[in-house]
């Protein structure tokens, strides 16, 4: 099992030491643990300025050699991305991104540089927010900086009541672009679990996604429970790998020094754990 999507002290609205993480990985039945933590670009964000790389690299290689045997630690960044901040972002890709296994590149802000929270869709349409999403979404993966994509359809997290149900059939033509990019890129997007314990109640992004992908021809996912807690890590999982599977996933991808192996679902299915 792959856990490619978990915070730490290294990310501003994480307290969990790695330490921590990695009992609790094993515990859960991971075999690999990426850290991403956050890389902000956008000076709106609270977490701006707050990574530290030269630590965050050095914590990672002791515990590489702490576990060793036990757990796969990977380098791993979750790197903001919109097209606004696009050249700070590019710069710390061409310094930086030698020095990681993986890279996820996540939107989390609007046209506005105001994040997709709840207040972000006050006097909005789902449209409004969902539209321009996608549009950064796209951008991200042309960019061919990511080896993987966060949290494709995140803004139904954060749905007000107010608004009705979030239908991703309704931006069919809009993922049919992104999957050509994908595909074109040889990017990988991941399942990010965190959905299902939180409020859509269905992985971001869910199984009809996933479907439309790979009938579109793609066969590139990552997996993730984007953990604030190490109690959540690994959780949904092999749920979701039973998921790709339904979908017609054959295989999940694993990744050292920025390079992709992909690992036969059936693989990972055997390896015993929780949840
Ligand atoms: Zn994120
Ligand atoms: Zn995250």
């Amino acid at each position: 099992m792959f856990d490619y999507h978990v915070h730490s002290e290294f990310s501003a609205d994480c307290t969990v030491p790695m330490r921590s993480s990695c009992e609790a990985a094993i515990a859960a039945g991971v075999t690999e643990i990426a850290f991403t933590d956050h890389v902000e670009h956008q000076h709106s964000d609270l977490g701006y300025g707050y990574y530290k790389i030269e630590e965050y690299l050095r914590s990672v290689e002791q515990l590489q050699a702490d576990f060793a045997g036990r757990l796969r630690i990977l380098k791993g960044a979750e790197v903001d991305f919109h097209t606004d901040t696009a050249e700070l972002v590019q710069a710390w890709i061409d310094r930086h991104s030698s020095e990681y296994d993986i890279i996820i590149g996540s939107v989390h802000y609007g046209d506005d540089a105001r994040i997709i929270f709840q207040e972000y869709f006050e006097g909005k349409t789902i449209d409004d927010v969902v539209y321009p999403y996608l549009d950064q979404l796209e951008a991200a993966v042309r960019t061919g900086w990511f080896d993987t994509i966060g949290h494709l359809d995140i803004p139904k997290r954060y749905l007000p009541k107010t608004l009705r149900a979030y239908d991703p059939a309704r931006y069919r033509d809009r993922w049919s672009d992104l999957f050509r990019a994908l595909i074109d890129t040889q990017t990988a997007f991941e399942i990010n679990t965190s959905g299902l314990r939180q409020t859509p109640k269905t992985s971001m992004p869910g199984p009809a996604v996933v479907r439309w992908y790979v009938e579109a021809g793609g066969t590139l996912i990552t997996t993730g429970s984007d953990s604030h807690a190490a109690q959540t890590i690994g959780t949904g999982i092999l749920k979701t790998i039973d998921m790709l599977a339904l979908c017609g996933i054959t295989h999940v991808a694993s990744f050292s020094g920025r390079n992709r192996r992909l690992v036969p679902v059936e693989e990972l299915r055997a390896v015993p754990a929780k949840t």
